[in-house]
């Protein structure tokens, strides 16, 4: 058994946002369970914590593994304006919470020998500088990583804008990506976003390694290609997931597995569009009728549509929170459903919907926590990507791990048709294709699951890690 004094002291920071939230709490307690680390734990919050970020956060505290620290909000009145996009405000955020960090930092005991951040948390490396720790950043989907880490080396060689480009973008020894679906900073060259991206690309290729949530079989070539070609730069690449929250024991359990309880197996299609993801009314109204055309039982997160002005805005507005998302649905729809399905407005719990024995299927944004929620849960997925990487993770899910059927035409670029909806719903719920994508997901959850045993591609990564933060502990120490 290792003495506490053994251990290596790792700091995490999150930045703003379940997503990043989840993953990063989850590799928190995968260090302190699995490698016997010491991690303290900071939470950076936009103003104030949202429904889904204080419920993680009480969970976590709750199981006592991570030493958590909720940072006070910083204020960035006079430096953003409201309209500022979500990636260039939390770049600012990121960068005034330094000084914060500094005097946390020389409060810890013993001295943290590394520093994890997320991928909008790079301007935080510069302070594990100054105490010299290990820089490592934490990303989710490895494929979107690649198109980051070689961004630098197309900017100087693309001229204009990727999206006018004819041919799909070449990554060294990866899977060419068409230019429309390029991560959202990319999708334009003149706005400050695509050189924030930029700087993002070049500090985590400065890292002392790239931490991704994925594991080797799911990810081969990928990985292989960032670890081998020079153009990605040379950061180490370490697969370390598939890193989920765990549903674990909930105060109360909720009504929606209760109905969960009622339907037959693998009989529910769970509809979400992740913490931020919105539709258009149009296509509230397009989705419900697709719905109510398949005759397939449904679990549907809805929340108040995009308002028409911000149209091409499909990550949502916190404000508007009360808005009645309900009114926005077809009349009659929800008595007509009334034996189909059910229509959720609160934060659902999500790791549990889908682990539900009765859930067949998934229409999800793509996020890469829900991907790897519905894989590891065994579920096929209907990709709906809206925003940041997500047409990417669809485009892998759909056409190179073959769990995922997609509409048509992008739901980013025009409002898919209720005919096409019906088809696809039937696809992954009730036909053959359905089921032979339910078969190749399960195959991938027990691989995922291996990847995390002893012994497994992502166990040992960690292992490899803790036995670098050995070394650089014992290096100081002897200087
Ligand atoms: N989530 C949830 N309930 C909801 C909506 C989202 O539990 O009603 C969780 C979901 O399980 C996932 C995370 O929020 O763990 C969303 O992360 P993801 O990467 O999928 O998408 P993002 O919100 O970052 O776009």
């Amino acid at each position: 058994m290792e003495t506490s004094k053994s251990k290596p002291h790792a700091v995490i920071v999150s930045s703003p946002g379940v997503g990043r939230l989840v993953c990063d709490l989850e590799l928190g307690n995968r260090l302190v369970t699995d490698h016997s680390f010491q991690v303290t734990f900071f939470v950076v919050l936009d103003c104030q914590a949202t429904a889904g970020e204080s419920q993680l956060i009480q969970s976590a505290e709750a199981q006592k593994l991570l030493h958590i620290v909720v940072l006070p909000p910083v204020d960035l009145s006079g430096q953003v304006e409201p309209s500022t996009p979500i990636f260039t405000r939390l770049a600012s955020l990121m960068r005034e919470i330094r000084p914060t960090l500094r005097s946390a930092f020389s409060a810890l005991k013993p001295t943290p020998s590394a520093l994890v951040v997320d991928i909008l948390g790079t301007p935080a490396l510069e302070v594990a500088e100054e105490f010299h720790m290990l820089k490592y950043v934490f990303v989710t989907s490895a494929w979107p990583l690649a198109s980051m880490l070689y961004a630098p080396i197309l900017d100087k060689e693309v001229e204009g804008e990727y999206v006018d480009q004819k041919e799909p973008i070449r990554l060294p020894g990866c899977m060419s990506v068409l230019p429309e679906d390029l991560a959202d900073p990319m999708l334009n060259r003149t706005k400050p976003e695509y050189n924030s991206f930029l700087q993002v690309a070049l500090e985590m290729r400065k890292s002392d390694g790239v931490l991704v949530n994925t594991w080797e079989d799911l990810d081969a070539a990928t990985l292989t290609a960032m670890r081998e070609e020079e153009s990605y730069g040379s950061a180490p690449v370490y697969a370390v997931g598939p890193l989920i929250r765990v549903a674990g024991p909930a105060a109360s359990r909720s009504k929606l597995l209760d109905w969960l309880d009622e339907q037959p197996v693998e009989s529910v299609l769970y509809i979400s569009f992740g913490s931020l993801g919105v539709l258009s009314a149009q296509q509230i109204t397009e989705l419900a009728w697709g719905l109510e055309l398949s005759r397939q039982k449904f679990m549907w997160v809805l929340r108040p549509p995009t308002p028409s002005k911000k149209k091409d805005d499909a990550s949502a507005d916190r404000s508007r929170g009360d808005e009645n998302a309900l009114d926005h649905l077809p009349d009659g729809f929800l008595e007509r459903t009334h034996s189909l399905g059910l229509v959720v407005t609160q934060w659902a719990p999500q790791s549990e919907i889908l682990g539900h024995r009765s859930t067949g299927g998934f229409l999800s944004h793509c996020g890469w926590n829900s991907s790897l929620e519905s894989i590891l849960s065994g579920v096929p997925m209907i990709a709906w990507p809206l925003y940041a990487e997500q047409k990417m993770n669809a485009t892998k899910l759909a056409e190179e791990v073959g769990v995922a059927v997609r509409p048509k035409i992008a739901p980013t670029k025009g409002v898919v048709g209720r005919e096409e909806i019906e088809i696809l719903v039937r696809k992954v719920m009730a036909e053959p294709e359905g089921k032979a994508m339910r078969a190749r997901v399960k195959e991938l959850k027990i691989s995922g699951e291996k990847a995390l045993t002893p012994g497994g591609s992502s166990f040992n990564a960690v292992s490899q890690l803790a036995k670098q933060m050995h070394q650089s502990e014992a290096s100081a120490v002897s200087h």
